[in-house]
């Protein structure tokens, strides 16, 4: 058995044979703990059927902890200087992929049909690079990509805002941006030390399972998102006045807005952040014919 990447002695070994220096700007910051990767696998409940779609295998850490529990694992890594150290560090696994590109650029889609062939359960699983966490994700689920689901760690304060319900401070248009396509839970909190180096920010794991159907129906998904963000625009205004500043001039604006906000049984004096995201529904088809 070889030893494990993820531990302070072993990966300050790889680190050192390949003179690897760490990219700031690439989010590089690798952990060191078996523990912990392991717990946030287990939170993925992959099988020996499944797939793994990772992004930013770094030096492998994550990516050898997938190998072993699942059928195949393709990585999305940005940092061609990883090209040796991974061949070097994976090469007990005869499961995994590594494809050399950024993530926002790449054609996920074809890649799953190429790496994932009769393979049915997919599952993304990451320690996703911090300057880029709402990007990522946004795209993997914008993309409706046959996935069953998403377990990642980013930074805690974002976490809490993807994962957050009405009616807390931390409820906004990025809670609804992705409540929209999944059910979001904060899974675990990861301490600052078991990263090299250690991020300036605190951790989190959110595991986001894909709805069998959006979780509000809406007429107009551009228009439904519009919506929700001009009403969290200013998060002290009320929900009128957001509209009022945000949705394009027409004839007797204000009126139009009121008459859909009471159309959809929304008091006009209320918050964004205490409305649910069927509120925000039908608020959306409500404003929809004089608006889009
Ligand atoms: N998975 C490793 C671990 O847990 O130790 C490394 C995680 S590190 C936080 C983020 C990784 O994402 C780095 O390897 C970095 O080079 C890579 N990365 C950064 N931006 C990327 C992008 N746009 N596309 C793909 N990979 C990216």
């Amino acid at each position: 058995m070889h030893k494990d990447i993820a531990t302070p002695l072993r990966t300050k070994e790889i680190l050192k044979k390949y003179g690897f220096s760490f990219k700031k700007s690439l989010g590089q910051n690798f952990l060191i703990d078996t523990n912990i990767l392991k717990r946030i696998v287990e939170h993925a409940n992959l099988t020996e059927e499944s797939g793994a779609i990772e992004i930013g295998p770094g030096i492998g850490a994550l990516t050898e902890q997938l190998a072993k529990v699942s059928k195949k694992v393709a990585a999305f890594e940005i940092d061609q200087r990883l090209m040796p150290i991974l061949a070097d560090t994976l090469s007990p696994y005869d499961n995994v992929a590594i494809i050399y590109e950024d993530i926002l650029k790449a054609n996920v889609e074809q890649a799953i049909e190429e790496h994932f062939n009769g393979i049915d359960d997919l599952m993304v699983v990451a320690n996703l690079p911090y300057y880029v966490t709402t990007p990522i994700i946004l795209k993997l689920l914008n993309e409706n990509l046959r996935i069953r689901g998403i377990v990642c760690m980013l930074q805690k304060e974002v976490a809490a805002r993807i994962s957050a319900s009405p009616g807390t401070k931390e409820y906004g248009s990025l809670s609804i941006a992705i409540q929209y396509y999944t059910e979001a839970e904060m899974v675990m909190i990861v301490p600052k030390t078991v990263f090299m180096p250690q991020p300036n920010v605190d951790s989190a794991v959110i595991r986001l399972t894909k709805r069998a159907k959006p979780a509000v129906e809406v007429m107009d998904e551009e228009f439904f998102f519009t919506v929700t963000r001009s009403c969290f625009a200013q998060r002290r205004k009320t929900i009128l006045n957001n509209l009022t500043s945000q949705l394009p001039e027409g004839k007797s604006k204000k009126e139009q807005i009121l008459q859909a906000l009471e159309q959809a049984g929304v008091d006009p004096s209320r918050r964004g952040e205490t409305l649910t995201i069927a509120e925000f529904g039908l608020l959306s088809d409500a404003l929809l014919p004089t608006f889009k």
